[in-house]
């Protein structure tokens, strides 16, 4: 070690026996690197004084002296100068003395007589070494507690038993306690892993609630691991926040209100209108030509989507309204979802044909891609079709003239099981702050270029209800200025995901199922009018009035197609129960009034399945492979037949 300035070590010797001392001179004087400069008192007394003036570099000292013995001689010396490193030096008989010193605060010890010449220069350098690390320690260690001292923000210091170590002022001032109520006292909080935060209710002492956020690092701290806590006080930001979520929410109520109120004005002048089209389409003000039969019934699908949009727009009002209001409520009024057998590309034609004159009016072009083989979705096709018209809709509002709108449906690869539905515009495209918050309640884009655009902004809310009822997702990717496209996802119809929880065992007590067809064959190969889907409903009805539910168990009703072709799947005890219920409605469809108009006839077939051979066996019955693979059979062939069948009507003179 070198000593600053070449200066020699100053060591006071306090040893009263002069051979020793002189012993002792003799070793470090001839000691290599470093010089020592020895100086030496007879007694305690002595050493003491000489301390006192300073410059001391080390102390030797000898435990037992005239005037002091014991480990009194040490506290004195310490006392005297406690940054001054001390070295005892006993006899042998002392060590255990000599080690109860170190505790006190001796830098070392060494055995006189055992010592060797270079070990007493040694230990003089390396009690002046550690001495000088534990005080720059000690430097820093004060430094740093004036630096939280100081520190506004509130610090705690908590050792890893919990119990706080250290307090700063503000941290007095945030709990309302005094330090020494807090000190060593163990802290009632967790405390948060290195890095993270968490948040903490304090109550001080007046009963007055504090939030603050605390967060932690790891430590030192007085040779131990602590967490240095810092605190937050975020009282007032929490207040903030809740008061702009009250006033959001009596914006949201508000908005409500307006809502309902409006749809109810609205429901009256649209229920006039769509009885008076009812009157006419059924010819009783006179008779349509068959162009204006079909204008009137382009009307009536609008009234009715338009009835439809607005009993939505009462529904997820109220939903809202009763989700603010009762919490204890959260299912009532949803947008219900009834799912079946649907055909994507049909629905997407529909639309976009009902879509094409508004299109026309800003020469937007609407292309619709869709593999011929797509499965089919399981979706209510009401709900779907309420999907699209928002999207295609919004892609032509948002669209400037002489643009394009495009719907790509496709499988999608990973995960399977389900279609990607994508309605692409070359709009205006949507800002990414937006891209989540254009599906909220009642959201609309601050940045939407035309006000004069702005709907109500729970056009997309209920597309994403809609889909997520589906179990399916609805997002947009956009570019600004380049278009956006929104994509939503629909289950794959497959008769597993349909199948398995109608045929669960507790749906499901019959060993025997029935398939039944009923085929409503049109005398026209048009897409359905509003006098044949009046039809058909007619006929479901007939078909849930044939089933008794005590006897017989429905289970889904397969689709109804753009043929108007019903099949459904009931499960019977017995054959001959598939048979009775055969009858029963063969024979109410004979007296269906609609049936007996002309161009339309009804065939019911059925088909039966054997779910369990062994009629004794009472355990739970499963949709086993066999009896999936052999219900997929049945159906792909009604499918089937119902694709040649509609190929036939598109094509007569091919067939
Ligand atoms: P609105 O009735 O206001 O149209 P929506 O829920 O349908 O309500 O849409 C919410 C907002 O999302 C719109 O106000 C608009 O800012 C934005 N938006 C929706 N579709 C598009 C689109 N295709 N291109 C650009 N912005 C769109």
């Amino acid at each position: 070690m070198q000593q600053p300035g070449k200066r020699p070590f100053k060591v006071l010797l306090i040893e009263d026996d002069e051979d020793y001392a002189g012993l002792v001179r003799s070793i470090l004087g001839r000691s290599g690197g470093s010089s020592f400069e020895i100086e030496t008192a007879g007694d305690l007394s002595a050493g003491l004084d000489r301390l006192a003036q300073g410059g001391i570099d080390v102390v030797l000292l000898d435990m037992t002296l005239p005037d002091s013995e014991g480990i009194t001689t040490i506290r004195r010396t310490l006392q005297q100068a406690p940054h001054v490193p001390v070295v005892m030096l006993t006899g042998l008989d002392d060590e255990t003395l000599a080690i109860r010193a170190l505790q006190e605060g001796a830098q070392d010890y060494l055995i006189k007589g055992q010592h060797e010449v270079a070990l007493l220069a040694r230990a003089a350098l390396y009690a002046i070494e550690r001495q000088r690390n534990r005080d720059a320690l000690l430097a820093s260690e004060a430094r740093f507690r004036r630096l939280i001292e100081k520190n506004v923000d509130p610090i705690i210091i908590i050792d890893d038993q919990l119990v706080v170590r250290f307090v700063n002022p503000a941290v007095t001032r945030l709990f309302g306690r005094p330090k020494t109520q807090m000190l060593n006292t163990v802290f009632g909080f967790p405390v948060p892993r290195q890095g993270q935060t968490s948040e903490i209710e304090i109550v001080d002492t007046k009963g007055k609630v504090v939030v603050a956020e605390m967060r932690a690092v790891r430590i030192d701290w007085q040779g131990e691991q602590a967490s240095l806590a810092s605190l937050r006080d975020i009282t007032e930001h929490k207040r903030m926040l809740a008061e702009l979520e009250q006033t959001r929410q009596q914006e949201l109520q508000m908005k409500d209100v307006f809502l309902s109120n409006v749809s109810h004005e609205l429901r009256t002048p649209l229920s006039v209108i769509h009885q008076f089209t009812t009157i006419m389409l059924d010819g009783l003000a006179g008779d349509l030509n068959s162009e204006q039969q079909d204008h009137l019934e382009i009307v009536f699908r609008n009234v009715e989507q338009l009835r439809k949009m607005i009993d939505d727009l009462l529904q997820v009002a109220r939903t809202e309204i009763e989700e603010v209001i009762d919490v204890s409520q959260p299912e009532a009024g949803k947008l219900s979802v009834i799912s079946e057998c649907v055909s994507i590309g049909a629905l997407v034609k529909e639309i976009l044909s009902m879509l094409r004159t508004i299109a026309a009016t800003k020469k937007i072009a609407l292309f619709a891609d869709i593999p011929e083989d797509l499965p089919p979705a399981l979706a209510d096709p009401q709900r779907i079709r309420q999907v699209l018209n928002n999207l295609i809709n919004n892609g032509i509002k948002f669209t400037p003239d002489e643009g394009t709108v495009s719907i790509v449906v496709q499988p999608v690869r990973n995960p399977s099981g389900f279609l990607d539905i994508a309605v692409s515009d070359t709009g205006c495209g949507i800002l990414p702050e937006d891209r989540e918050k254009i599906f909220e309640y009642l959201y609309q884009s601050e940045n939407t270029i035309d006000d004069s655009r702005k709907g109500l902004g729970i056009g997309l809310y209920i597309c994403r209800e809609i889909v997520t009822r589906h179990g399916g997702r609805i997002w947009v990717d956009s570019e600004a200025e380049k278009g956006s496209t929104f994509h939503f996802t629909l289950p794959v119809f497959s008769l597993q995901t349909y199948l398995a929880p109608i045929l669960s065992p507790a749906n499901l007590r019959a060993r025997t199922v029935g398939l039944i067809t009923v085929e409503v064959l049109l005398g026209d190969a048009r897409n359905l009018t509003k006098a044949d889907e009046r039809t058909l409903s007619e006929i479901w009805g007939i078909l849930k009035y044939c089933i008794l539910p005590e006897m017989d168990q429905v289970l889904p009703r397969m689709g109804r197609f753009e043929y108007g072709e019903i099949f459904f799947v009931v499960a019977c005890s017995n054959i001959e129960g598939v048979k009775a219920l055969v009858r029963r409605i063969r024979g109410q469809l004979a007296r269906a009034d609609n049936l007996q108009d002309g161009d339309l006839s009804a065939k019911v077939i059925y088909d039966m399945i054997d779910i369990d051979s062994d009629p004794q066996q009472t355990g739970p019955i499963e949709l086993n492979a066999a009896v999936a693979a052999r219900l997929k059979e049945w159906i792909d062939d009604k499918l089937n037949n119902r694709r040649a069948f509609h190929e036939q009507e598109k094509n007569p003179h091919r067939g």
